[in-house]
């Protein structure tokens, strides 16, 4: 058997587990979700489980619908935004709200089917911390937005300092050492999942099919996603500040090559390729113009620094502490 080392609760009862679900404008899909996923809680006796909504702010009936699911289903509980903040922050608030041994994140709109919450389940009492999903098929995914979301993960992965793993999604099982440790992420813009591969702990990933958006249109746009992705790489790297600087001195280095070679012609040469005066002016300029995008580079370590302060990452997360030795009084699992 599997070291079950804290997957169940101290007392020895069920394991609470909460499925967390952000909802913006999903009227079409609540009713569906909830009987897909109630069908699928009720296969799982051995679990406690709570069923926690986040409104991100809907215009149409989802509210209404949630609140009265709430009120016949003592394990529902809506937490209802002032307004659309969008998914990352919808997902932030039920987060701060999660007190439970395991938590499953997933999307309103049935694109992840309920149906494999058993095999995360399984996962996570084999002893990870964090299982992700992958979708292996994706229906109605334009072309495009495929293809974006490859070069996304490759030139992510090629700058930063982790891997992220490309396909997965935002359907995942955290357990509550993951959840209290992103609990202690204060910066502002997230994207989650970079977030919870940039944590580590023990993962598994499991694949997927993706069926389509039972109803309505997905709700991020092409600029929306630009934007998630351009948050990414600021993110999790400072390639892009850097950039700059490494250019201003491969200009240097060529273009300084250059001039010490036509000075080298005139001067102590013959003169033999005749450079023209105007040659001479456009090259010092050219390299001018390297020192100054070499000193942006520069310019950018230090935002590097201020960026990495600012945003304040913990600087380490610990998984469990074990033995009599350390004595910071509070048990592991509490
Ligand atoms: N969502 C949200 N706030 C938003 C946009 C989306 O809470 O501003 C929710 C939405 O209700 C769904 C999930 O995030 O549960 C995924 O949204 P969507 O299906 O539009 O995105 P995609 O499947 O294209 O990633
Ligand atoms: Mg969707």
């Amino acid at each position: 058997m599997h070291s079950e080392h804290s997957r169940q609760s101290e007392t020895g009862a069920a394991p609470h587990v909460t499925i967390l679900i952000p909802a913006y404008n999903e009227a079409g899909n609540v009713i569906s979700l909830l009987q897909d996923l109630s069908a699928t809680l009720a296969s799982l006796p051995e679990y406690a489980f709570t069923v926690l909504f986040v409104d991100d702010g809907s215009t149409d009936e989802t509210v209404t619908l949630l609140e009265q699911a709430a009120c016949t289903d003592p394990r529902i509980g809506v937490i209802e935004l002032s307004r659309n903040f969008g998914k990352e922050m919808a997902l932030t608030a039920g987060l701060q709200a999660l007190k439970c041994d395991a938590a499953i994140i997933m999307d309103a709109d049935l694109q992840h089917p309920p149906h494999y919450i058993p095999e995360m389940l399984c996962k996570w009492r084999q002893g990870f911390e964090v299982v992700s999903t992958r979708r292996v098929k994706i229906d109605e995914q334009p072309l495009a937005r495929r293809l974006g979301s490859q070069l996304f993960y490759t030139l992510l992965n090629s700058i930063s300092e982790f891997r992220m793993e490309p396909g997965t999604t935002d359907f995942r099982l955290l357990d509550r050492v993951s959840i209290e440790a992103l609990q202690q992420f204060t910066e502002r813009n997230r994207l989650f999942r970079g977030l919870i591969d940039w944590m580590g702990f023990k993962r598994a990933t499991i694949d997927f099919e993706a069926p389509a958006r039972h109803a309505g249109t997905a709700r991020y746009s092409y600029s929306r996603l630009f934007r998630l992705a351009l948050n990414s790489f600021m993110a999790f790297s400072l390639m892009p500040l850097k950039l700059a600087g490494y250019i201003g001195l491969f200009v240097i280095v060529v273009f300084g090559g250059l001039l010490g070679f036509m000075l080298g012609d005139k001067f102590l040469g013959s003169n033999a390729f005749g450079f023209s005066n105007i040659a001479f002016v456009i090259v010092t300029n050219v390299i001018m113009n390297g020192i100054v995008l070499s000193c942006i580079g520069l310019v950018a370590l230090y935002i590097g620094h201020i960026h990495t302060e600012v945003i304040g990452r913990p600087l380490y997360l610990i998984r469990k502490r074990v033995g009599r030795a350390i004595h910071d009084g509070k048990p592991e699992y509490s």
